[in-house]
């Protein structure tokens, strides 16, 4: 048994633990993550493909962009921000979704999210399919967007929650990848790499973090655990902590899955384009054409769909990529078209999923699973961000909160 001491152990190195560890670090305050991978990042990840090209698995998108701290930071690692208006708001490819029907579709949608909004404006709960119109040809569909965004279908998820998150709008990328420029920000932290934290044993004076490779004494905590992880493990915290476990799996991960496929004679498809694979299906992809321009496609799928392609494994993803996109681009397409990479984030043991949301009546479990425990355990990570959660700049700010907790703790 190896032993180590630190002020403020961090338990999980991803959006949230690597914002806590720089502000720690900085502040001069002995810390340590404790990290069960062999790399910074968590669901953020970027991986380069054969050709050397930086593509995210994990999250893509800078959301709230406008506000999201990770655009300085990238920004000063010297990283490229791409401005690009994101294919989601722009019309889908010409011929493969009718430009009345995309108009009618929209209208559908935003329709359902004012009545979403009216409906829990009181703050009453109930699930998100409560508000959709019955009958509406388009409702197969906005619960395809709802798996994309929340990565579970509307019946299963809070609509209070659901309209408690804030969004500008506005949505970059960094072209050498956010999970990079997550992951650099946490240089010079000290971690300790493939180490899972199976206990944190708080009866004692000092906590004792228990992990495959021996302890860790510590004042402090910070537990940044996705909540499926925290969710599964009662006896995560000795004595145990049942609000903790009870909060995280009443917020669990939905799924996200991406696929990237290269693709031949690319400049026959304008750069940034977009197309969902039936417009007639909840369980049904998305795919962005030639994302940076790059000779790609991206393929993006969620809920239910995810996780019955999951289960039948990575070519499973593949040929139903291949089902979708000759359905609008014809049987020859398929020669075109080639898989580069694949991450399944529900079979992740260190994830089990993409991004989290609550279960109806669960919006206030947000605050359970962010409130500290006897002043010296603090929890960060999106799920437990009131109004930023599913996305790494949710993750970075709980992060910085907890680190700010933990000093001002300690300073007392
Ligand atoms: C496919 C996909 C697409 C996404 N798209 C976007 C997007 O476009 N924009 C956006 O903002 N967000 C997106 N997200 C969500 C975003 O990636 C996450 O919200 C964010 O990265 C979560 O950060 P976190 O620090 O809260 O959790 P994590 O990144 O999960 O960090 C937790 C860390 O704890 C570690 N860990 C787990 N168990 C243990 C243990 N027992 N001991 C020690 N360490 C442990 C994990 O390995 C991990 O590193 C996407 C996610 C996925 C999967």
């Amino acid at each position: 048994m190896t032993t180590r001491d630190t002020e403020v152990a961090i338990i999980g190195g991803g959006a949230a633990g690597i914002a806590a560890g720089r502000r720690l670090h900085d502040e001069g305050i002995a810390c340590l993550i404790v990290e069960a991978r062999s790399r910074l990042g968590g669901r953020a990840w970027t991986v380069a493909d054969t050709a050397g090209l930086p593509l995210d698995l994990g999250c893509g998108w800078l959301h709230s962009a406008d506000r999201n701290p990770w655009v300085a930071i990238a920004e000063a690692q010297g990283l490229t921000i791409d401005r690009t208006a994101p294919p989601w708001s722009r019309p889908s490819l010409p011929g493969v979704f009718a430009p009345g029907d995309q108009s009618a579709f929209n209208e559908a949608m935003n329709a359902f999210f004012e009545r979403l909004s009216d409906a829990v404006a009181s703050g009453k709960d109930m699930p998100a399919a409560a508000l959709l119109e019955p009958g509406n040809r388009w409702n197969n569909l906005i619960v395809a967007v709802g798996t994309y965004i929340s990565g579970t279908e509307l019946a299963a998820m809070s609509a209070l929650d659901f309209e408690h998150y804030h969004d500008t709008e506005v949505n970059w990328r960094v072209k050498e990848g956010y999970g990079a420029a997550i992951a650099a920000h946490g240089a010079g932290v000290p971690v300790v790499f493939d180490c899972a934290v199976t206990r944190i044993d708080h009866h004692g004076k000092r906590l004792r973090i228990e992990t495959a490779n021996g302890y860790i004494a510590a004042d402090r905590a910070i537990v940044t655990l996705p909540s499926n992880v925290l969710a599964e493990r009662e006896d995560f915290f000795s004595p145990a902590l049942p609000e903790k476990t009870r909060a995280a799996s009443r917020l669990p991960l939905g799924l996200a899955d991406k696929l990237f496929l290269s693709l031949e004679q690319p400049e026959e498809f304008s750069a940034g384009g977009r197309l969902f694979g039936n417009v007639e299906r909840a369980g049904t992809g998305t795919y962005h054409m030639r994302p940076f321009g790059r000779p790609m496609i991206e393929c993006f799928y969620a809920g239910q769909c995810a996780r019955d392609l999951e289960a039948g494994g990575e070519n499973a993803f593949f040929d139903f990529a291949v089902g979708e996109l000759t359905a609008h681009l014809g049987s020859d397409f398929a020669r075109r078209i080639k898989p580069l990479l694949i991450h399944p984030w529900g079979s992740d043991p260190h994830a089990r999923g993409s991004y989290s949301y609550a279960v109806p009546g669960a919006a206030g479990e947000r605050a359970v699973l962010a409130a500290p425990v006897d002043g010296r355990l603090f929890f960060a990570g999106e799920a437990c961000s009131a109004h930023d959660f599913s996305t790494a700049h949710g993750g970075y700010f709980t992060g910085i909160a907890a680190a700010e907790q933990a000093i001002a703790s300690l300073k007392r």
